[in-house]
């Protein structure tokens, strides 16, 4: 374990900067609201994503890459996953193995690291049924109708987190009332399915649980009843997170789920709320079809995650020309974490104030540029911390917008020149035709026909 300045953190709970003092440093622990895969995730979505990636990169070299749990999670049971599936008339398992496998893509193209765990909620109803029967059983839940509801007035502090006053969380939850509920703030651990929705037994009947219950009973699994840091959007503190708490404070008798809770802001478009109705509404797949993922996720990095942003194509351009600057420099020098300096690593350790780091990494360019000794190593050190410059040079410099139009007849010329290379034993011209037909965003399948002839398939990569 690394010496290291101290990680300070700004805590919702508490609303303050505090000093990060994990539970047991030799066992870090993270969990990060996951997708609900129904749909392509917008860019809005890749904001929690690629901000607590950068956490994420930060305490596995604080603590040590083998001291972090990162748990991010797949919301594959909800009730927009049911009406989707039957608009398209698939099965659940098809539409949310398609819809997580495109997400899986899109955030590694993001250069985002895969979280160590990535549990599925279809996978741990065992132990959201053990959360809910702890909670009955200690008179925090109630069965009503096929239903089981959590009891608010059961838990004297509710409403810790988002500290709304009581009449906006009643308000709020009068959207949904119901006649079996105690309490207009009660709100649903179960409930029951009918014949054609996904339904497991329990001691209720047959049903499904309610989101909130989910997170609760798959951060208990992997982390444990207590762990460090919990994070997600602004928008999930009330109620997915207030009830997250209530849930698992009230089942394991806690005063605290998690130490840290921690919200990025919303990010908008072009100064708009994006929404599907305005037809702003940018998925990730759309933006990677015209940018190569470094720049949105450098553009990302940009603002202070807690900041709201505005996604703009101005910006964009900006981030992507930027990187075309750095990038020849930054490439040409190996990294390493010790590089990173003292004060780069400082403004990271401030709850993640990136606009400074970004600051230092220009200041970094500009030294590089005027040959000061160093300074190209921890540029790329640096950048290596944001999960930049990870492409090879002639990679990015040749990256092309897959929407694009592709020429097939060139591809095809440049597919038999290296085939013709190969064949003369000219590894090196194959090798180069290789990285331009990849930089040109293609993926070639190499094989041999029947013939054992040589030949090459291509497709363009996403
Ligand atoms: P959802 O699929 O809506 O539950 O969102 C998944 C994650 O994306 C959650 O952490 C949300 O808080 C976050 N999120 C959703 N929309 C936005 C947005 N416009 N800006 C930033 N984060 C968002
Ligand atoms: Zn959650």
């Amino acid at each position: 374990m690394s010496q290291h300045l101290p990680l300070r953190l700004y805590n919702t709970l508490t609303r303050q900067r505090e000093d990060f003092v994990p539970i047991d440093r030799s066992k870090v622990r993270m969990y990060v609201c996951g997708p609900t895969v129904y749909d392509l995730a917008h860019i809005g979505n890749a904001r929690p994503i690629i901000i607590f990636d950068v956490l994420y990169r930060l305490l596995r070299q604080l603590y040590g890459e083998a001291h972090v749990t990162y748990v991010r999670n797949i919301t594959d049971v909800d009730d927009k996953i049911n009406a989707r599936a039957a608009e398209r008339g698939i099965s659940i398992r098809a539409l949310t193995d398609e819809t997580a496998a495109v997400f899986h893509e899109d955030v590694a193209e993001l250069n985002c690291l895969p979280p160590d765990v990535e549990p599925r909620a279809t996978e741990h109803i065992a132990e959201m049924i053990a959360i809910i029967d702890k909670l009955v059983a200690g008179g925090h839940a109630y069965a009503a109708e096929g239903h089981v509801l959590f009891s608010v007035p059961s838990m004297a502090d509710y409403g810790g987190l988002s500290r709304r006053p009581l009449d906006e969380m009643i308000a709020g939850a009068r959207v949904d009332v119901a006649a079996y509920k105690r309490d207009d703030m009660d709100f649903v651990l179960w409930k029951p399915s009918k014949e054609s929705e996904p339904g497991w037994d329990s001691p209720w009947g047959r049903g499904r649980p309610g989101w909130h219950i989910e997170c609760s009973a798959m951060s208990w699994k992997h982390l444990g009843e207590t762990f460090d840091i919990h994070g997600g959007g602004i928008d999930l503190v009330f109620p997915h997170h207030e009830n997250e708490i209530a849930q698992s404070r009230c089942a394991f008798g806690h005063s605290v789920m998690a130490n840290v809770w921690m919200h990025n802001g919303f990010l908008q478009v072009e100064g708009e709320k994006m929404s599907k109705s305005l037809g702003n509404f940018v998925t990730i797949r759309d933006c990677l079809g015209d940018w190569p993922g470094e720049a949105i996720r450098f553009n990302m990095l940009k603002t202070h995650y807690r900041q709201p942003i505005d996604w703009t194509l101005a910006s964009l351009r900006e981030s992507k020309r930027e990187l075309d600057r750095m990038y020849p420099l930054a490439t040409q020098f190996a990294a390493s974490p010790a590089m990173a300096p003292p004060e780069f690593v400082a403004a990271l350790c401030d709850d993640l104030n990136l606009p400074e780091a970004i600051t230092i990494l220009r200041r970094l360019y500009t030294e590089a540029l005027e040959g000061v000794a160093l300074a190209g190593t921890r540029l790329a050190s640096c950048g290596h911390m944001l999960g930049l410059f990870q492409k090879d040079l002639a990679a990015w410099n040749g990256w092309r917008p897959p929407s694009a139009h592709i020429d097939e007849l060139h591809v095809q010329r440049l597919i038999n020149a290296r085939i013709a290379a190969r064949k003369a034993k000219d590894f090196a011209e194959s090798d180069r035709i290789r990285d331009e037909l990849t930089g040109m965003g293609l993926q070639l399948r190499d094989g041999k026909d029947a013939n054992g002839e040589f030949f090459t398939h291509w497709d363009v990569l996403r």
